[in-house]
């Protein structure tokens, strides 16, 4: 299989694109997306100020972080900085967690821990030991990352948050919300153009991206990553969709990314119509589309 672009052996074929690539044509052209999204979703105020990469040490969030860094982190006046979110989940985490540290001490990145220890004084570990009242662990654990990625982006003054979702990740997360039916949920997703209070706003820079691609280029670029799975990610409710979108992608090649396109679409129409806002929770006072947030409607608040 050769290059379309020249005559190198290729080390990909990108259905959706119709076209093998060999190393170097595979690199420039990952490179060069990653550099338009950021571009598109990132508008400093002034040129100047301050991202951060919500790090879970996995090859997402770690090109997320190489990329970030490689295209903003020259900028004289902008600060690219890093955290990991510490579920509590013994042998996963732990891991992961020395891995973003490495990853961080060599791109001379600062790097922050924040933990559901520290702020919820529980672990996932604990929250499944305890019983889960018949959720799922992500049904649990996921708002409370959310909160604490705001919560940590928002303690070191950052205008953005990049999370490290690829065009796999972005196609489950439209068809989780359509078959829902929360619009609101669909028209919040990364990435964020306009700032909604409480909310420090999320971009996605390898959305255009799949999950192969990303792998990939952390392997070709021999960016340190975890390859763990969490323990509990069997249970996801996600995987159903991961199945779905999967085949979906086989048949119809470009469906991944074609849906993530149809979101930023949705919400353009619909922002013409509805002002996105968001309240916060009577009981912890974090931002919620509800009176009480996940977090505490989980753990039984009333
Ligand atoms: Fe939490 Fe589920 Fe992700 Fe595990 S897979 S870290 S339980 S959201």
């Amino acid at each position: 299989m050769k290059c379309a672009l020249c005559s190198k052996e290729a080390v990909i074929y990108l259905p959706y694109a119709g076209s093998s690539f060999c190393e170097s044509h595979f690199t420039e052209r990952f490179e060069r997306v990653v550099k338009k999204e950021v571009r598109d979703q990132i508008r400093f105020r002034s040129n100047s100020g301050r991202i951060s990469v919500a790090l879970s040490g996995g090859k997402d969030s770690s090109v997320t972080l190489y990329s970030v860094a490689s295209i903003l982190g020259k900028r004289k006046n902008v600060t690219v900085t890093a955290f990991t979110v510490d579920e509590g989940i013994r042998g996963y985490r732990d891991r992961s967690i020395e891995t973003a540290r490495k990853l961080c001490s060599s791109l001379g990145i600062d790097h922050e821990v924040i933990s559901y220890s520290e702020v919820f004084d529980t672990t996932m570990d604990d929250q499944v030991i305890a019983g889960l009242n018949g959720k799922s662990p992500c049904a649990i654990c996921g708002p409370m990352r959310r909160q604490l990625i705001n919560m940590a982006a928002d303690r070191t003054g950052s205008d953005y948050v990049a999370l490290g979702m690829n065009s796999d990740d972005i196609a489950q997360s439209v068809l989780m919300n359509v078959s829902r039916g929360d619009l609101d949920r669909l028209i919040r997703m990364a990435p964020h153009r306009a700032s909604i209070p409480g909310l420090i706003p999320r971009v996605t820079p390898l959305r255009s991206l799949s999950e192969r691609e990303v792998l990939l280029y952390a392997m070709l670029k021999e960016i340190p990553h975890d390859s763990g799975w969490c323990p509990y990610y069997s249970q996801a409710q996600r995987n159903l969709f991961r199945s779905v979108i999967d085949q979906i992608e086989e048949k119809y090649p470009g469906s991944k990314l074609a849906m993530g396109k149809m979101q930023v679409e949705v919400r353009k129409a619909v922002f013409q119509e509805k002002e996105i806002s968001i309240d916060r929770c009577r009981k912890c006072g974090m931002p919620s589309s509800s009176e009480l947030c996940s977090v505490c409607r989980n753990s039984g608040a009333a």
